[in-house]
C-alpha cells in the first residue's frame, strides 16, 4: 500500500496554487487609475478584493490507511495552513502506523499479543477507540464490533485489492471463530496496559479508524486556532466554521457511485456513510461485502447504505457500521440506542428511509422514493 511520502509535493502544490491567486489579484485592481468619477468605486472594490485575499481557500491531498483525505482550510494564513498541512502529514504517518489492521505496526503487535495472553502496552489514542468502542458495542448489542479482526482476515477483507474473486470460507472456518464470542468488551484496560483471556480477540478499527483520524485532525487545526475547516476522507467528513459567508456544502454519496443530494453543513458537524456497495469479495453467483455480521460471521447484505450526521467522527463511524449490520429490519431500534438522529438508509432497490431531521438536511438532486420513519421514540 502507498505510504504518505508524494502528499508533501501535493501539499505544497496545493497551497502554491492558492497563494498564485492572490498575486493575480492584486495586479489586476491596481490598474484603473485616471477615471477620477470611479475612483470611489475602485476604492471599494480594492478594500473587498484585500479582504477577500486574506479569506483564502488553502487545500491539500494527504493519505491515510488507503484513503485520500481533502483537507479544505478557510480564512488561515498561507503560513499556518502550511504548517497545519505538514504537520498532519506526520499525524497521518503515525494513525497509519499504529492503527493500521495488517501491515505490521502497533495493532498488529497488540493483536500477537492478544493471541499468546499476555499484555501489550497501547498509546491514548488506541485506548480510546477500544474504550469508545467499548461502550458502541454494547449498546449496538454487539452489531459493532471491532475485536472481529479473524474474521474480517478470514474473509480476505484484510487487503487494499478490491474486488476479492472467490469463494467465501467455509461454515466451519467461521464457527470456528464464532464459538469463542470475541468481543471489545474482553479487553480490560489498564493505564497503558490491555490484556484480555480470549484469544480470539483480534482487533480490526476499520470500522472506526476514518472517523478517528477526523477527529483527530480537526483537534489538530484547532489547536493551531484554525477555525474553518473540512476534512473530507472520501465522502466521510467533519467540518467546522464557513467557507466564507457561506457554510460547508458536501455530496451525500449514492450507492453504486454518484450523489443522491447535498447537505450544508451546520458548525461542528460529522457526516458519515458506510455502504455494501465499494469493498466486497464476489464469486460466480454472489457478492459478499465487506461488512460482517458478529454473530452469524456474515456480511450484511440488505442496507445499500447508511448516512449519518452527528458532532463527531468516531461515532457517526462506528454507527453507519452497526446500521448496516442491523439490517431493514433493525436499524431504527440501533439508531435509537445509539441516540441518533439525523439517519438515512437507502435498500438494494434505491429507496431512501429517513428520519424526519434527515430530510430537513438533504437537498436531493432528484425525486427518490422515500419513507420517513421516527427514532429515539
Ligand atoms: P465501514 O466502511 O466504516 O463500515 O467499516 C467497514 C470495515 O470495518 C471493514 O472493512 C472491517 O475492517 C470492519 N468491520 C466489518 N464488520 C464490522 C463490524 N460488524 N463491526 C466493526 N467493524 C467491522
Ligand atoms: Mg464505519
Amino acid at each position: 500500500m502507498p505510504v504518505v511520502v508524494p502528499a508533501v509535493a501535493v501539499v505544497r502544490a496545493a497551497v502554491q496554487i492558492s497563494a498564485g491567486a492572490v498575486t493575480r489579484r492584486r495586479q489586476v485592481t491596481l490598474k484603473p487609475v485616471k477615471f477620477a468619477p470611479f475612483l470611489v468605486i475602485i476604492f471599494v472594490c480594492l478594500v473587498l478584493l484585500t479582504a477577500c485575499q486574506r479569506d483564502q481557500e488553502y487545500s491539500a491531498n494527504l493519505f491515510v490507511f488507503g484513503t485520500i483525505v481533502e483537507i479544505k482550510l478557510w480564512g488561515a494564513s498561507q503560513e499556518d495552513a502550511e504548517r497545519a498541512f505538514s504537520e498532519l502529514q506526520q499525524v497521518f504517518q503515525g494513525m497509519h502506523r499504529d492503527w493500521h489492521a495488517w501491515e505490521p505496526g502497533r495493532l498488529v503487535q497488540i493483536n500477537k499479543c492478544f493471541e499468546q495472553g499476555i499484555s501489550a502496552t497501547a498509546d491514548p489514542n488506541i485506548i480510546e477507540m477500544i474504550q469508545r468502542s467499548q461502550v458502541i458495542e454494547e449498546k449496538s448489542g454487539g452489531r459493532f464490533n471491532p475485536a472481529i479482526g479473524a474474521l474480517v482476515r478470514l474473509w480476505g477483507f484484510h487487503t487494499s485489492d478490491y474486488p476479492i474473486v472467490g469463494p467465501p470460507p467455509t461454515q466451519e472456518q467461521i464457527d470456528e471463530i464464532l464459538a469463542h464470542k470475541p468481543s471489545s468488551r474482553d479487553i480490560e484496560v489498564d493505564g497503558m496496559n490491555l490484556i484480555t483471556d480470549n484469544p480470539a480477540v483480534q482487533l480490526d478499527f476499520g470500522g472506526i479508524a476514518k472517523g478517528y483520524a477526523v477527529d483527530l485532525t480537526i483537534r489538530h487545526l484547532r489547536d493551531m486556532g484554525i477555525t474553518n475547516a473540512i476534512v473530507n476522507a472520501g465522502g466521510d467528513l467533519r467540518a467546522i466554521g464557513n467557507h466564507g459567508d457561506r457554510p460547508w456544502r458536501v455530496a451525500v454519496r449514492k450507492p453504486g457511485g454518484g450523489n443522491i443530494g447535498s447537505i450544508q453543513v451546520m458548525g461542528d458537524e460529522a457526516i458519515f456513510t458506510s455502504g455494501n456497495y465499494e469493498r466486497f469479495r464476489e464469486d460466480q453467483t454472489e457478492r459478499y461485502p465487506h461488512i460482517l455480521d458478529p454473530v452469524t460471521g456474515w456480511p450484511a447484505k440488505d442496507i445499500a447504505s447508511v448516512t449519518i450526521i452527528t458532532d463527531e467522527g468516531l461515532p457517526a463511524d462506528a454507527a453507519a457500521t452497526a446500521l448496516v449490520v442491523a439490517g431493514l429490519q433493525g436499524w431504527a431500534e440501533v439508531a435509537t440506542a445509539l441516540e441518533l438522529e439525523q439517519v438515512a438508509v437507502v435498500d438494494e432497490s434505491g429507496t431512501v428511509y429517513m428520519t424526519p431531521q434527515m430530510k430537513q438536511r438533504i437537498q436531493f438532486l432528484e425525486e427518490a422514493d422515500h419513507v420517513l420513519v421516527e427514532v429515539g421514540r
